[in-house]
């Protein structure tokens, strides 16, 4: 339960906030300046609301072609697809992220495509199955288990002295459904690249947690026919980037694309001196870092902050997870694609994109990632003969830059230069800095570890947040938080 009740302290500060959000019940401008650093989700949505709340905003942006860093929509021989975060709803529910977006004009898909989630597993390249024939095989889920008991049954098996293994729950969650548990596995072993032994043995927390989560949810909507907004396949219409682009419209010239940060100096009253790696420093009484865990390694930072730093930097590490995009026509029936463990197939909205999904890549190397594919499946070879990279497409304003991928697309995030990596995972042993140290800064829930150094430089971000990490709601939330926990902290009367 206790999820369940931090996520609802954390919504309810966001819901109460949200006419500010909107741009409603601005206070005074302040003319503060602010500094945030990193254009992604994170980032911009915290600097649209400092802006809307009267601070002077300067956004700095380490990739000189493009916002919105792992949220990046392409298009792919005339279809819209990603090649960064998907699924909307990988962190739970995202009522209040699609109200925001909705704000701005941009709405969510309503009708997913059915054979949207197609896993593939098994050495036999002739078994091809897909959440539609689990569905026709009807496996029955009991409808008398609904969310919250869900919810009891997980927090209950990780309260058990000791911990009740996954591979335990699963088996008695599902000891009416066999299939479903076999399903959930393949599931898990696909999107996570993991294991639930693998899971056990490292034996985190938030991954026990999150892991039953999301993909029971998954399978629960599969068995149950649910509406599809319930299925995995959640997205803006016209690209999930269409947010950050949103959002750059609005910060316009205030964003400075190429610039990144090099040093951060705290000056004798208390400011920062911000020390990009070419061009020119600025002074700026606030900071918020919204770049991601892996990057903080190469910043150079006063001692006093040194030590969190480092904690941070070590107590997450990036998921290596990587994407091939390629057009396809769709047949009707789903075909073989491929048969390995190590990756899972979607077709987008309009079935001509199929988005092959590789995690724990061994190689760095985006042509070896392609070389998987291919070995993977002679498949790919009819419908996509040539495969290239091509990511370009100079980012003239922060308004229209969707890259086109006329053949296909590859991204692997590992060699992302201002990533690193997809999305951060707690590495074992590090489950206690991140999970329920949760503290109230400003007025603002944030785990301990995240606290804002002299209330001045705020964290955020997908690692900062509690119960949504990896994710992009996570992200999205966490910018939110920083930007409100500024606001406080900066009000006349704060505490400091
Ligand atoms: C392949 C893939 C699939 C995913 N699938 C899903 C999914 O289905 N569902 C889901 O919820 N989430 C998914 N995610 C995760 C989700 O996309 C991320 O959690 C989220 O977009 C992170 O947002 P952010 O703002 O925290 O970080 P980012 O988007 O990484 O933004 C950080 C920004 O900081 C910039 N930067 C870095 N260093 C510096 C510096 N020194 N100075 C200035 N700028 C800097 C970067 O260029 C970047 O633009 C996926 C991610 C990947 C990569």
């Amino acid at each position: 339960m206790l999820v369940v009740l931090v996520r609802f302290i954390f919504l309810s500060f966001f819901f109460l906030s949200a006419g500010n959000i909107l741009g409603k019940n601005k206070k005074p401008a302040s003319k503060e300046k602010v500094i945030v650093v990193g254009a992604g989700i994170a980032g911009l949505v915290a600097a649209k609301d400092l802006l809307d709340h009267g601070y002077d905003v300067e956004v700095w942006e380490a990739n000189p072609l493009r916002v919105g860093g792992r949220l990046f929509s392409v298009k792919v021989a005339g279809s819209i697809a990603e090649l960064g975060g998907e699924d909307l709803l990988d962190g739970g529910d995202a009522n209040y992220l699609i109200q925001y977006a909705n704000q701005l004009g941009i709405k969510v898909n309503v009708d997913p495509n059915p054979y949207y989630d197609i896993h593939f597993f098994g050495q036999d390249k002739k078994t091809v199955r897909n959440l539609d024939l689990f569905v026709e095989e009807k496996f029955p889920f009991d409808d008398s288990i609904d969310e919250r008991t869900v919810d009891a049954m997980i927090e209950k098996a990780m309260s058990a002295k000791p911990m009740v293994t996954m591979a335990d729950f699963l088996q008695a969650f599902f000891a009416k459904q066999p299939k479903l548990l076999e399903y959930f596995d393949a599931r898990t072993q696909t999107n996570e690249g993991v294991s639930t032994k693998e899971i056990d043995a490292s034996y985190a927390k938030s991954s026990f947690r999150s892991q039953l989560w999301s993909n029971i949810k998954t399978v629960r909507a599969t068995s149950m026919k649910k509406k599809p907004i319930a299925l995995s396949n959640t997205r803006f219409i016209g690209g999930n980037a269409s947010l950050p682009l949103a959002l750059a419209k609005v910060l316009g010239k205030r964003i400075r694309m190429g610039v990144k940060l090099d040093k951060i100096q705290v000056t004798k009253d208390g400011s920062y001196r911000l020390v990009p790696t070419r061009g020119r420093l600025v002074k700026a009484k606030y900071v918020v870092l919204a770049i991601p865990a892996s990057m903080y390694k190469y910043i150079n930072v006063e001692e006093g902050l040194y030590k969190q730093w480092q904690q941070i930097v070590s107590s997450n590490v990036m998921a290596r997870s990587g994407k091939v995009l390629v057009p396809l026509t769709w047949n009707k029936e789903p075909i073989g694609v491929a048969q390995s463990l190590s990756f899972v197939a979607r077709l987008n909205q309009d079935r001509k994109v199929a988005a092959l999904y590789f995690t724990n890549l061994e190689s760095k190397d985006t042509s070896a990632m392609l070389d998987i594919a291919r070995d993977h499946s002679s498949f790919l070879e009819q419908v996509f003969p040539a495969t290239k990279v091509e990511l370009g497409g100079k980012f003239e304003t922060p308004v229209e830059q969707f890259a086109a991928c006329k053949e296909g697309c590859v991204k692997n995030w590992s060699e992302e230069q201002f990533t690193e990596g997809a999305y951060s995972i707690i590495p074992p042993g590090k489950e206690m800095l991140l999970e329920d140290n949760i503290e109230y800064v400003c007025e603002q829930p944030i785990l301990q570890l995240f606290s804002p150094y002299k209330n001045t430089l705020f964290f955020a971000g997908e690692h900062t947040s509690h119960d949504a990490r990896g994710t992009i709601i996570g992200a999205f939330e966490s910018g939110i938080r920083a930007a409100k926990m500024l606001e406080n902290c900066s009000r006349p009367t704060a505490a400091l």
